[in-house]
């Protein structure tokens, strides 16, 4: 179920958190390094990683980012079919 807040000709809908149907969440960022090896030499490749993930702030279930693009994406499916006119 998603919730709608309808003002004039907007429609806002909210990525909710699974497990309580909360929509505050809190930014949290990973820090870290990443080594690869280079084959056949003594290299070390490494990158520097930030991750964010995003915090539910009632249940604290943990969101990557990902997860949400991907319900914004079947959120916005939704509201395009739903605003199909039907012929008449
Ligand atoms: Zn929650």
């Amino acid at each position: 179920m998603l919730f709608l807040g309808a003002q004039m000709d907007i429609i806002k809908d909210y990525f909710l958190c699974d497990k309580c149907k909360n929509k505050n969440f809190i930014r949290i960022f990973n820090f870290s390094v990443q080594f690869r090896k280079v084959n056949f030499s003594d290299d070390l490749i490494y990158d520097e990683l930030t991750e964010e993930i995003y915090q539910c702030t009632h249940c604290h279930t943990i969101f990557s980012k990902h997860q949400i693009e991907t319900r914004f994406k079947e959120m916005i499916g939704e509201h395009l079919k739903s605003s199909v006119v039907p012929k008449e």
